[in-house]
């Protein structure tokens, strides 16, 4: 088992398909896009599966969310997922996308086992989408999470960041509009990770406001709390439920105590947190011929070194080189 020295498990691998993506949402990269990893260093679709394979058959990871960057950019995409879910014990298997590109995906993937998805969508408004994420691809999207409905890969989820005087006054419209839809829609708080270092601590929508944008318009309660487990999602049910909104607040509402998660990016580093500063190189020594049982070894022992928080709130916290898009969000 992936367990660190206070005791918490990781069960939740997150794997980064390539850190290349077809927005520029401005809380990640900036307009002109980043030095992409040359190919040479991403990990190939052979050595993707088989990382996750000693993950889910060696390690106790029971759960594999494939992102990037824009894991739907990956030409091996629908491959590596029917290789994920052929793997015995049976993991679940969910994608998280900008969803252009799933209008033409959805069907493929969910023959390939993928059991649901993390749509991101933070406007209802195509003018708005393009100022955000320099890209005119708002129609793309929509059309992308109705085809993850159809072809079955529920519960479709949406995730959301809200940037203050750009989309922040959309909380409400955006939450009716998932609910109209059947989808659940998740507020996550900007985080530290842009490639600009442009994130600031007032700019931030917290998870209070968040709430307080929608108590307006919504009646909240919250929903499973005792069972929110690793959940990072504080859950709320609206109007009295079924339907449901989370709101992840990664900086004011840590829930770095239950964290289950280990990060393996596009070119083949272990990270035990999304915000580390640093990595465990699985690359070199798998190229270099290391056996299934030492990788695991470096999984584990990456593992055990992580720190109890992302420490966002110490005045020593620096923020990971690596942008958001590289480590796989
Ligand atoms: N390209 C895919 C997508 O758009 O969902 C997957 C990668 S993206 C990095 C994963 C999620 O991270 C998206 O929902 C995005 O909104 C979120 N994200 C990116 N930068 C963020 C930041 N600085 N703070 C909070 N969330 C961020």
């Amino acid at each position: 088992m992936l367990r660190d020295s206070f005791g918490r498990v990781a069960t939740d691998l997150r794997v980064s398909l390539t850190d290349k993506c077809n927005l520029r949402c401005t809380y990640c990269m900036p307009p002109e896009g980043l030095d992409w990893l040359p190919n040479a260093q991403l990990l190939t679709a052979e050595e993707i599966v088989r990382l996750v394979t000693i993950g889910v058959e060696r390690l106790g990871v029971t759960e594999v969310r494939y992102t990037g960057g824009e894991p739907l950019l990956r030409r091996e995409l629908v491959d590596i997922v029917g290789r994920t879910t052929a793997l015995t014990p049976r993991p679940q298997v969910s994608l998280t996308t900008n969803g252009i590109g799933l209008a033409r995906l959805a069907e493929p993937l969910a023959a390939a086992g993928l059991d649901r998805v993390n749509v991101s969508l933070d406007t209802l408004d195509a003018a708005t989408f393009k100022r955000l994420a320099h890209r005119d691809r708002h129609a793309d999207v929509i059309a992308g999470l109705a085809a993850a409905d159809g072809a079955g890969l529920r519960p479709v989820k949406v995730n959301a960041v809200l940037m203050r005087g750009v989309n922040d006054h959309e909380a409400a419209p955006l939450l009716r509009w998932c609910v109209e839809q059947g989808y659940e829609l998740r507020f996550i708080e900007q985080m530290p990770l842009d490639a600009q270092h442009g994130w600031s601590r007032e700019g931030m929508v917290t998870a209070d406001e968040i709430l307080g944008l929608l108590s307006g318009s919504f009646d909240l309660t919250p929903d499973d709390l005792e069972e929110r487990g690793s959940a990072p999602a504080e859950r709320f049910l609206i109007d009295g439920g079924p339907a449901r909104v989370g709101v992840i607040g990664s900086v004011t509402r840590p829930f770095c105590g239950a964290c289950d998660r280990v990060r393996l990016t596009a070119d083949g580093q272990v990270r035990n947190c999304l915000f580390a500063t640093e990595e465990s190189d699985l690359k070199t020594p798998m190229r270099a011929g290391a056996s299934d049982e030492e990788l695991a070894e470096r999984w584990l022992a990456a593992v055990a070194r992580k720190r109890a928080g992302h420490g966002i709130d110490d005045p020593s916290f620096l923020q990971p080189s690596r942008p958001m898009s590289a480590i796989g969000g």
